[in-house]
C-alpha cells in the first residue's frame, strides 16, 4: 500500500495515554483536564437533547453558537466577527486546523511552523502537498529568532502557522514579537494560521496577543479556539475558527466535506450556556493557576528544574540531573517504573533537539499533582 504519511505513527499522546493505563501511572501527559462537567452546562446541553435538537446543525454551525462565539471574540479580542460569514464551528480545534491548511495551502506552498511544534500541523501540511519549513525555537525560553524566521520566508511562503500560548512550552508571543511579526509580512499575502486553544489560560497576570486583535494581521488571519478547552470538556471535540470572509468561505467547502456540520445539542447547549453565563469560562479556567504553582512548588523540593510557563495546561521539566538517557527512553521508563507519565520534548521536532526535557500537564486535581510530584522527587 502507497503510505501518504511515511513518517507518521500512533500519535505521542495515544502512546503514552496507552502506558499509563497499561501501567497504571498517573497520566500527566495528555493534555485534559480532570474537572467536573459544569451543571449548568450539563443542563442546557441536555436542555437541547430533550427539545429534540438532534438533527444535521447547519454546515458552518447553528446560528446561536456561531452568534455567541462572534459576541465572545468582541469581549476577548475586541475584534468583529459576522456570525453569518466570519465564524465556522468545527469538530474540535483539530479539524479547524486541518480543514484550513486543506482548504489554503498546496503543492508547491511553503508553510512555517516553529519547532518544537504541536503534533497535527506537520502531516495536515504534508497531506495537502505542501512544505513545511521549520523555524526552530530558542531553548530554553522557545522564543521565535526573528531573523531565521526572516531568511525562511520567500515568495513560496503561503502561510505561517502560530501557536500562543505554545503547546509544548507554555511560552507567550509577545507584543514585541506581533511587531516583528507586522513588519516581516506587512504588504504579503502570507496568511496566518493562529492555533490560539489556549488564550484564556494565562498566569501571573501576562497577556494574550491574538492576531485577532491587530487589525493588520486580523486581514490575513485564521483564528483557531477550542471550546474542549475553553470549557473543560475536551472530550466533546468542539471548535471555532474565526476569518475574513473570503478566506472562511474556502475553509467552509472543506468543511462541509469533512464532517458536514458538527453535533447539534452540543452547539446549542453551549450557545445558550455562553450567552446566560459569559463569566462562567473565567471561572471554570481560573484553578489552574494555583495547580501550576502547586505542581511547581512541590517539583521544586526535587532534582527536576522546571522551565517556566507563562499559560496553557503544560509545564517542562529538565531532567539532566537525574538522568542521560534520551527524553523518549526515559519518558518510558517513567511511566513504566516510577509510574508517572509524560511527554518527550524531541518528539515536537523536525531534527530532534534533546535538551533532556519533559512536557507535564498539570490541569488535575490537587492531590494527583501532590503523588505525582512525589514519585517524580524520589528519583
Ligand atoms: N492545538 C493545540 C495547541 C492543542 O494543544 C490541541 C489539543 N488540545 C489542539 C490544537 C486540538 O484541540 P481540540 O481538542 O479542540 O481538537
Ligand atoms: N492537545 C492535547 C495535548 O497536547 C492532546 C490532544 C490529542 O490527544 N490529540 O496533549
Amino acid at each position: 500500500l502507497q503510505t501518504k504519511l511515511p513518517a507518521v505513527g500512533k500519535t505521542i499522546f495515544s502512546k503514552m495515554s496507552e502506558m499509563a493505563l497499561e501501567y497504571g501511572a498517573i497520566n500527566l501527559s495528555q493534555g485534559f483536564p480532570d474537572a467536573q462537567l459544569d451543571p449548568l452546562l450539563q443542563e442546557e446541553v441536555t436542555k437541547a437533547m430533550l427539545a429534540n435538537k438532534n438533527q444535521y446543525a447547519p454546515a458552518a454551525g447553528t446560528l446561536e453558537l456561531r452568534t455567541a462565539i462572534s459576541k465572545y471574540a468582541k469581549r476577548q479580542f475586541e475584534q468583529s466577527y459576522d456570525p453569518q460569514s466570519e465564524v465556522l464551528i468545527t469538530s474540535g480545534a483539530t479539524q479547524a486546523l486541518q480543514s484550513a491548511i486543506t482548504a489554503l495551502v498546496k503543492e508547491g506552498d511553503e508553510v512555517i511552523i516553529f519547532t518544537p511544534a504541536y503534533d497535527s500541523y506537520v502531516p495536515a501540511v504534508e497531506l495537502a502537498g505542501a512544505t513545511p519549513v521549520y523555524c526552530r525555537l530558542k531553548y530554553p525560553d522557545y522564543s521565535i529568532d526573528w531573523k531565521e524566521f526572516k531568511r525562511l520566508v520567500n515568495r513560496k511562503t503561503k502561510l505561517v502557522i502560530l501557536n500562543s500560548p505554545h503547546n509544548p512550552s507554555g511560552r507567550l508571543l509577545s507584543s514585541a514579537d506581533i511587531d516583528q511579526l507586522i513588519r516581516l509580512t506587512d504588504g504579503t499575502d502570507i496568511l496566518i494560521l493562529s492555533d490560539e486553544v489556549y488564550h484564556n489560560i494565562l498566569f501571573d497576570g501576562k497577556d494574550h496577543h491574538s492576531m485577532a486583535s491587530y487589525p493588520k494581521l486580523a486581514e490575513r488571519s485564521i483564528v483557531v479556539g477550542s471550546l474542549g478547552k475553553m470549557l473543560n470538556v475536551t472530550g466533546w471535540k468542539i471548535g471555532f475558527c474565526l476569518a475574513p470572509k473570503l478566506i472562511l468561505s474556502e475553509i467552509l467547502k472543506v468543511h462541509q466535506y469533512t464532517v458536514f456540520s458538527v453535533n447539534t445539542p452540543m452547539q446549542l447547549g453551549v450557545a445558550s450556556f455562553l450567552e446566560k453565563y459569559p463569566n462562567k469560562i473565567n471561572e471554570l479556567l481560573s484553578p489552574l493557576q494555583a495547580k501550576r504553582d502547586l505542581f511547581v512548588k512541590e517539583i521544586s523540593k526535587g532534582k527536576f528544574k522546571a522551565l517556566p510557563c507563562d499559560g496553557s495546561y503544560f509545564c517542562l521539566l529538565n531532567y539532566s540531573e537525574i538522568s542521560d538517557e534520551d527524553d523518549v527512553k526515559f519518558s518510558e521508563w517513567l511511566a513504566k517504573e516510577v509510574r508517572v507519565s509524560a511527554i518527550p520534548l524531541s518528539v515536537f521536532y523536525h531534527n530532534p533537539e534533546q535538551n533532556k526535557v519533559l512536557r507535564f500537564c498539570f490541569a488535575k486535581e490537587d492531590d494527583v499533582l501532590i503523588e505525582a510530584a512525589k514519585r517524580l522527587n524520589a528519583l
